[in-house]
């Protein structure tokens, strides 16, 4: 069978080793119908604002995001996820008072750090999906409701508003081998994945969400 060309070439990394990804179109398409049974779980308001703070290789996993918050009548502003970006991070925080922030890292905190900025300011009031290196310090801020968004190798993982991480169950086969969550894809992808070794530690929860997302759940380790 010939594999369908790619539209988008994104990456991911697992063990500080970067791959490239291609995806069609389709693909992040469904992957952002996906998304949206985990971000209606939040019940923000149609025409809010959510601020994505990412880089240009993470567009797999990223983009499919942008599409859930279109599809539900809200509006996304974007910044770098680098410590010199993180001065726009700030300045969109007060131009457009977002609901929910995603992708926050660790390159974010140091930024606002050195540009003088106060994150309890820049982040209080919102929800905020944080990377694995910033979760601590963001869920320690006061008036902050901190979330987990994780990347597994071409898939976001994003944390509903009852807390649990959620992977789409018609796209992806998820096991844990050593701890470790493996993916295979389930769909015509133009780079099918089988037994994909994320680099994630964790282990796949047979629990169903009280969210309503069908979708299974991942525990991270
Ligand atoms: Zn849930």
């Amino acid at each position: 069978m010939t594999l369908p060309r790619p539209d988008v070439i994104g990456s991911y990394t697992v063990d500080g080793k970067m791959h490239f990804y291609g995806s069609r179109r389709t693909e992040l398409d469904r992957a952002g119908v996906s998304m949206v049974r985990t971000l209606k779980s939040f019940n923000f308001d149609p025409g809010s604002v959510i601020t994505n703070v990412s880089l240009t290789p993470e567009v797999v996993q990223f983009a499919p995001f942008e599409y859930a918050v279109q599809i539900l009548g809200m509006y996304g502003t974007n910044a770098d996820l680098s410590p010199f970006d993180a001065g726009r991070v700030e300045s969109l925080s007060r131009q457009f008072d977002p609901v929910a922030m995603i992708g926050i890292g660790k390159e974010t905190l140091e930024g606002l750090e050195m540009l003088g900025h106060d994150a309890k300011t820049v982040f209080r009031g919102r929800t905020v999906w944080a990377r694995p290196d910033a979760y601590e310090a963001v869920k320690v801020l006061p008036e902050v409701d901190a979330r987990r968004c994780v990347i597994a190798g071409p898939v976001l993982l994003l944390e509903c508003a009852r807390g649990k991480l959620h992977l789409d169950s018609r796209e992806w086969i998820a096991e844990s081998e050593n701890d470790q969550l493996l993916l295979t894809s389930r769909q015509v992808r133009s780079e099918p994945l089988q037994r994909l070794a994320t680099g994630v530690a964790a282990q796949v929860s047979e629990e169903a969400c009280a969210c309503g997302n069908h979708d299974m759940v991942i525990e991270l380790l």
